[in-house]
């Protein structure tokens, strides 16, 4: 698979979407392949945390377009909107990440996995 044809990850991905598979995404090579060089690029670094001023390790790269929403964007670190580009992956720790997704408000009670998000 050519990794950056939105439209040949979007088919992809929106396929394991529909039949339930979506786990295979994230142990694919694609994915684990961006997600270590985001990882890399950020020095493991959490962003959020980052922004209030301290450091911890990042564990999880986050899809600021959810995968779900957005399947073509899934293997992609930008986005275009509006003609602007906008960072798409950023690197979060478990706790951040929980927080960007809302998790404590949700009425989910297993824990969530790097899978599910
Ligand atoms: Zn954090
Ligand atoms: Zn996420």
């Amino acid at each position: 698979m050519n990794v950056s044809n939105q439209d040949e990850v979007g088919k992809w991905v929106s396929k394991l979407i529909a039949e339930d598979r979506l786990e295979e995404f994230y142990n694919s090579k694609y994915w684990r392949r961006l997600r270590k060089e985001v990882l890399e690029e950020y020095k493991h670094e959490c962003q959020d945390c980052k922004a209030k001023g301290y450091y911890t390790e990042a564990n999880h790269v986050h899809h600021i377009q959810y995968v779900r929403k957005h399947p073509r964007l899934a293997l992609s670190k930008t986005y275009i909107f509006q003609g602007k580009e906008y960072i798409n992956l950023v690197p979060l720790c478990h706790d951040c990440h929980e927080a960007r997704h809302g998790y404590r408000q949700k009425e989910k009670k297993e824990p969530l996995t790097e899978e599910r998000w």
